[in-house]
This record gives structure tokens, C-alpha cells and sequence, in this order.
């Protein structure tokens, strides 16, 4: 009974975090968050406005004047901090992304990880970083580079904001945060945690609000010295074009289309699973999703019964409950955008092997869609060649490694990509002629010290490591005569 009454209870947000407090919002216009399985309403946030992000933008710059100056061990210290803080409420951060997002718990708890571990990657990186380098009568120093605006997407929210928080605090910026609008339970349970590490004020600055207001201010600002984003290729396009009016330093993460080549002595009973894990990942709303299978022709035939029993074992449902494997879309509208892509793909002339059009049985009332593969596909086609953002997998057949390689790189993308094969130099050798900041070998891994980023359209920049701290760095050079 009590957790009925939780799950009925409408949450209500009316503040942002200037300055080290929870304050209310200058804006006044309410949104409503909807829960994706049901159509629910379960909160209202108030949106902040331009004068919100002014008065994050102030309070960061003020808190640049002694953070920008602090030592690697204070930064160290802080990351801790940090650490702790959001480590003692991750089941809360896990139920939040389920409730609010949609998101699987088995993957919603990864993702939930690898954000609080973000802190202390980025401490370990920082380690590793000189910050100081001298020859002769010159001395190298790699500054911090001032306020930075952190732009992120909703479908990691607690990963996107952890990992660029940890990158600027290590590098010595101080931050205002503008997260999605579609995360703003998620960003309040996060918020509550992070305020217990007690940061100097004004080094953490959150406004949740639109992407055209308080996005927008944040880089038309001329004291927001960098974005760092993650988002679509749109918006992406637009903050470079908008940033350079005030010289914006840019980070920019952005879509992907990313092939899973499968070579012809992989063994198709793991190998299937594993591009299906791939490309299924975060319900298919995830950047990295390995959309487009490259199969031998040779071994087509048994890659479509392998995918077919294979499906059979994917499940759709209550993200909530351990066991489901895809969860629904995160709103109405990529509920949409996925069915007409599917619609697309039938229209093109790809045959549905599994899945296709409209809502799996008893998931009406959800934003659920039908895991969907679709076999005949051809790289020219719209599904192959556009970020579908949803289960959607397109299997497309070669004859030759090279014409492997060449289907995997005939893409605007260039984001991630997973070579699967039993000879080990074979994979190693196809990875590196793929055209994509990472490429994983014989399934889904990660490390937090490795780079994650894109090449082509998937973006500028990279994050994570070490590579994350530069990208808030500015190097200076002071030469004695
Ligand atoms: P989006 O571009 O619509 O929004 C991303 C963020 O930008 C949101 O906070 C939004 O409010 C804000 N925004 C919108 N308009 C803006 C403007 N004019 N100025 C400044 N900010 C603005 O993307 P989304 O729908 O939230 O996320 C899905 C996209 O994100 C997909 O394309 C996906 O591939 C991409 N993504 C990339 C990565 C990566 O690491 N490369 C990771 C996850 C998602």
C-alpha cells in the first residue's frame, strides 16, 4: 500500500542549485514528466529562464577566481568527495533513471556505476597528468579554462553529468549544468546527493530548463568560456555555429550508426547474442548501439535462424523487473520517430525478420515498441543510414572483409564499432580501418581510462581519462629571456 502511494505521488520541482543552495526558479513555466510505461503524469518542474542561467553563470565565475587556482591534490580531494556523496545513493539514482526514463535496471545500475565511478577515474587521471612541464627557461602550464557549460541528452543522465563534472573539476573550471528537461527526477535525486560533498560554492551550478532558453544562453554567454554537449547532430551543429561568435572551446558528442562487423569464423551461437546485446543497448536509445550487422553471405542463412531463436529470448516490459531486456522509448514523440522508421524500412524494401510496426501485445498503454530486426537491408537505405534512436537492428550482407570495412565506414558516423572474430589479429586488423573513436573487440567493454568520441559527424572531441580533463584545459607557455 505504502509503495502504491509512493508510485501515485507527483513530485514537484520548482528550483535549481546556484551557489551552493537549492533556490526557486526565475522561470515560471511548468512541464509535466510523464512516466514512459504507463502515460502517467508522476512529476511538474518548473523551467528555469535566461535570468536562472545568468545567475549560475555569476556564481560560476565567481567561484573561478580561487577554484581555477587550486592544486591537483585539492582537486583530488574534492573528486573524492564527490565520489562518496553520489556512491551513497545510487539504488536512488538507479530507481529514478527506471521510473522516470524508462530504463532498464540491469542496465540503468551500469550506468548509474560507471557516473559515481566517474569521480574517481578522473582522480586517477589527474594523477597521471603533468600539469607542469619545464625545459630550458620555459615552463609549460595546462590551465583550467574557465566556466564551462555541460549541455547533456536523456538517456544517461547521471553517467553524462557525473563524467563531465569530474573532467571540469579535475581540470580546475567551475560548471553550470543545463541537463535534459526529460531528466529532471533523475537530476533532483543526483542534485541531493552532490550537495552533500560539501563543494565550495558556486563550483556546481544546475539549471534544468529548454535547450533554446537555457541551453541557448549558456552558449550565447561570453563568460561561458566552453560547451562540453552530448546530444544530437542538430543541436550540435547549431552550438558550434552560435559558440563561435564568443570564441566557445567546444566538446560535442554526438549520434552514431554503428556497424558490428561479423567475421566469418566467428562462432554465430555467441556471436548473435552478443550483437544483439550491442545493439539493443539502453533500450536502442543509446549512442553506441551497434544498429547495423555486417554478416559473410556465406553465412547469412544461419545468421537469420540464429537471430530469429535469438529474439525469441529478448524480452520487452516493466523495466523495473530484472529479467526485462528492452523497456519503452523515453516519450511519445521517439516512440513515434522509431515506428516511422520502421514504416521506412518496410516502405525501402528491407524484410522484417522479427519485431515491426506498433506496440508489443498487453504494452498498449506504454511507449513500448517491438525490437524490430530487419534482413535485405542495404547501406544506402534510410535505416542504414540514419540514427534510428530506438531496438532497431538492420542486418546487411558482405562478400569480402574489404567490402566489410568499406560498408562500415559509408556512414556520416563514426561514434563506436565491435569487430567478432575467432583470429585475433584478423579482428585487430579489420578495428584498425574502421573509421571510429572506439572500437571493441569480440563483444560490448569499456574502460574509464580510454577515450569515447567521435570521428565525422559523431562529434568533436573526445571525454574520458585524461582525454576528458585536456579537452578543459588551455596550455600556457612562459618563457624567461
Ligand atoms: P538533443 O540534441 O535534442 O538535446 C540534448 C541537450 O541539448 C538537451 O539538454 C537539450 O535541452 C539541449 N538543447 C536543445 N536545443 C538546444 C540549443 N538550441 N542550445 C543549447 N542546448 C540545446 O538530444 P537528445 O534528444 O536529448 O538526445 C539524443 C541524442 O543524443 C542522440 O542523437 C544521441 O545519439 C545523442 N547522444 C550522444 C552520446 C555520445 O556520447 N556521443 C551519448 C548519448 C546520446
Amino acid at each position: 500500500m505504502n509503495a502504491l502511494r509512493q508510485r501515485n505521488t507527483v513530485k514537484t520541482i520548482t528550483t535549481h542549485y546556484i551557489d551552493g543552495t537549492f533556490v526557486e526558479s526565475h522561470g515560471t513555466q511548468v512541464m509535466d514528466i510523464i512516466r514512459p510505461t504507463d502515460g502517467q503524469v508522476i512529476g511538474r518542474v518548473t523551467l528555469g529562464d535566461e535570468e536562472d542561467t545568468r545567475r549560475a553563470i555569476a556564481a560560476a565565475k565567481r567561484a573561478f577566481a580561487a577554484y581555477g587556482r587550486t592544486t591537483k591534490e585539492e582537486r583530488s580531494k574534492i573528486l573524492r568527495r564527490l565520489h562518496e556523496a553520489a556512491s551513497a545513493r545510487i539504488a536512488d539514482l538507479t530507481a529514478a533513471m527506471v521510473e522516470e526514463y524508462g530504463g532498464v535496471a540491469q542496465f540503468a545500475g551500469l550506468i548509474v556505476a560507471s557516473g559515481v565511478n566517474a569521480f574517481l577515474a578522473a582522480e586517477k587521471a589527474l594523477q597521471g597528468l603533468p600539469l607542469t612541464r619545464s625545459w630550458d627557461r620555459t615552463t609549460v602550464t595546462l590551465e583550467p579554462v574557465g566556466v564551462a557549460g555541460l549541455i547533456t541528452a536523456w538517456n544517461a543522465n547521471t553517467l553524462f553529468i557525473c563524467l563531465k563534472l569530474a573532467s571540469a573539476v579535475a581540470a580546475g573550471c567551475t560548471v553550470v549544468v543545463k541537463p535534459s528537461e526529460l531528466s529532471s527526477l533523475q537530476t533532483q535525486v543526483l542534485l541531493e546527493a552532490l550537495h552533500e560533498a560539501q563543494l565550495p560554492k558556486g563550483l556546481l551550478n544546475v539549471v534544468t530548463g529548454l535547450g533554446n532558453v537555457v541551453g541557448a544562453e549558456l552558449v550565447r554567454n561570453p563568460e561561458v568560456a566552453k560547451i562540453s554537449f552530448t546530444g544530437s547532430v542538430a543541436v550540435g551543429e547549431q552550438i558550434m555555429r552560435e559558440g563561435a561568435a564568443t570564441m566557445k572551446r567546444v566538446t560535442l558528442e554526438l549520434g552514431g550508426k554503428s556497424p558490428t562487423i561479423l567475421l566469418d569464423d566467428a562462432a554465430l551461437d555467441q556471436a548473435i547474442p552478443k550483437a544483439l546485446a550491442i545493439a539493443f543497448l539502453n533500450s536502442g536509445q543509446a549512442c553506441a548501439a551497434g544498429t547495423r550487422l555486417l554478416v559473410p553471405r556465406s553465412q547469412l542463412d544461419a545468421a537469420k535462424r540464429a537471430l530469429g531463436d535469438a529474439m525469441r529470448a529478448v524480452t520487452v516490459g516493466d523495466p523495473a523487473n530484472p529479467k526485462t531486456a528492452i523497456g519503452p522509448m523515453v516519450s511519445q514523440k521517439q516512440f513515434e520517430r522509431v515506428q516511422a522508421y520502421i514504416r521506412k524500412g518496410i516502405e525501402e524494401g528491407a524484410e522484417v525478420l522479427a519485431g515491426g510496426e506498433g506496440h508489443p501485445e498487453g504494452l498498449e498503454s506504454g511507449y513500448y515498441v517491438k525490437p524490430t530486426v530487419f534482413v535485405n537491408v542495404k547501406n544506402d537505405m534510410t535505416i542504414a543510414q540514419e540514427e534510428i534512436f530506438g531496438p532497431v537492428l538492420s542486418v546487411i550482407a558482405y562478400d569480402r572483409e574489404e567490402e566489410a570495412i568499406r560498408i562500415a565506414n559509408d556512414s556520416k558516423y563514426g561514434l563506436h564499432a565491435c569487430v567478432i572474430g575467432r583470429d585475433l589479429q584478423r579482428a585487430r586488423r579489420v578495428a584498425s580501418q574502421i573509421r571510429a573513436g572506439r572500437v571493441v573487440i569480440n563483444g560490448m567493454t569499456d574502460d574509464a581510462q580510454a577515450p569515447w568520441g567521435g570521428f565525422k559527424y559523431s562529434g568533436v572531441g573526445r571525454e574520458y581519462g585524461r582525454y576528458g580533463i585536456e579537452a578543459f584545459l588551455e596550455t600556457r607557455a612562459i618563457l624567461e629571456s
